[in-house]
Order: structure tokens, then sequence, then C-alpha cells
């Protein structure tokens, strides 16, 4: 096949223990999936409707790179998040296959223009240019599920600088692992590549240049950054 021009490269990530890279296909995102950071942003938790969004898959970044310090803001907010990996997928899937669909496990950053996202609530429009801009999704090396998994004592947390931002249980998660695939599958048919992003516990704040970021989802993933 000839293009006009070159495609873009597949987007992938590292894999611990592997020399092989995880290619991604689609990157979605859950809202409001702690209820204390739900809270924060004078929201509330609407447990019969998960709120979904997307970001691109090039927006993803690798765990050391530097994080270009997005343009069109002065407000970029950290969100610390486990990420799903998905080796399978399918639609309308029910609970209990829902395990069986990942590949492996991550820690990222759902990087938002907060300032633009609260224009874009008050007006009712889309999330995407809060959401979706370049660089807006750096995530850790993935953890094979046949290596480990997490639980919901597994601790999520973030530091910036060293000083402690976020940090959580996966048990406070409102919408659990198997429910957000559930639903996510319910909207879209979901493919080997796509991850998923599960939502960012309270203490969401600024991140400004020169700012060191580690994110760790305990015994499973962590990402080192800096903001530029
Ligand atoms: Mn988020």
């Amino acid at each position: 096949m000839s293009f006009v021009f070159s495609p873009s490269p597949v987007s992938s990530l590292p894999i611990i223990g592997s020399e092989l890279r995880f290619p991604i296909r689609r990157v979605f995102c859950i809202g409001r999936n702690y209820a204390e950071h739900a809270r924060e942003m004078g929201s509330s938790v609407d447990k019969s409707a998960p709120m979904f969004f997307c970001k691109p898959a090039d927006a993803v970044i690798g765990d050391g790179a530097d994080v270009p310090y997005p343009q069109a803001t002065s407000d970029l907010h950290h969100e610390v998040e486990m990420v799903l990996a998905l080796g399978r997928g399918g639609r309308d899937l029910a609970a209990e296959q829902a395990e069986a669909m990942i590949w492996g496990y991550g820690v990222g950053l759902d990087l938002t223009r907060r300032d633009l996202q609260a224009r874009a609530k008050a007006k009712g429009q889309p999330w995407d240019t809060a959401k979706a801009f370049d660089g807006s999704a750096p995530v850790s090396a993935l953890c094979p599920a046949s290596h480990a998994r997490p639980d919901a004592e597994t601790r999520l947390a973030l530091t910036v600088n060293g000083e402690l931002r976020q940090q959580t249980a996966l048990a406070d998660m409102v919408h659990g692992v198997p429910e957000i695939l559930v639903a996510l599958s319910g909207l879209f048919e979901l493919r080997p590549g796509d991850l998923i992003f599960t939502g960012t516990p309270a203490g969401v704040a600024a991140l400004q240049r020169g700012d060191r970021f580690h994110a760790s989802l305990d015994g499973i993933a962590e990402l080192h950054g800096r903001i530029v």
C-alpha cells in the first residue's frame, strides 16, 4: 500500500521484563470514579452512569520522558490513575468475562488543562481540549497480568518534588474494574491494545515547569517524569 506521506508511527509502551512493546490502539478514561475527588471538583458520583472520555493514542508518553507544559493553559493538573492494558476485547461483556480481557497494568497521569475543563463544563461543551491534548497521558512500563495483579489493598500514589500529593487504595474506586469494562464495552467495541485510565483519587493540583513527579501502583508499576 502506498500513502501520500508516511503514516504516523504506532504508539506503544515498554513491558516490564520483556524486549517486546505493547501497541496502543485507543485510550479510554473514566471520570469521577473516587467519591472524594468528585467532591473536590464540586461534583458527585452517579453510580448508575459511569462517565467516559477519550484521549488519542499518540498522547501517550513513556516513563522517564520529559513532559512539555502544554500550550493554551495556565492550570495544568495531575490526576494519578491505574491504567488497564487490554489483550482481548469485545462488546457487551459480562462481568465474569472482564478480568480475562486484561493483558497488564500500569500507572499513568491523566493530565488535564483544568482552566479549559472549567470553561467547557460551564458551557456544557465537550472535554476534548481539556483532556486530549498532545502529551496528556504519561504512562509507566506495563506489568503483565501473568506477573502480578493489583487487588483492593493495592495503593496508588503520586509525589511531586518528593511531596505526597495523591494516594488511595484501589478499594475506594466507585466503579470497580469489571464494572468499568462492562460499561465501556456497552458503548464501544473494545480491542487488544486499548488502554483504560480508571479514575483519580482526591488531591489533584497544579503542576509547574521543572516539577518532578513519581507515580506508583505498589508492587506493579512506577512512572517518573519532569514537566519542562
Ligand atoms: Mn482522570
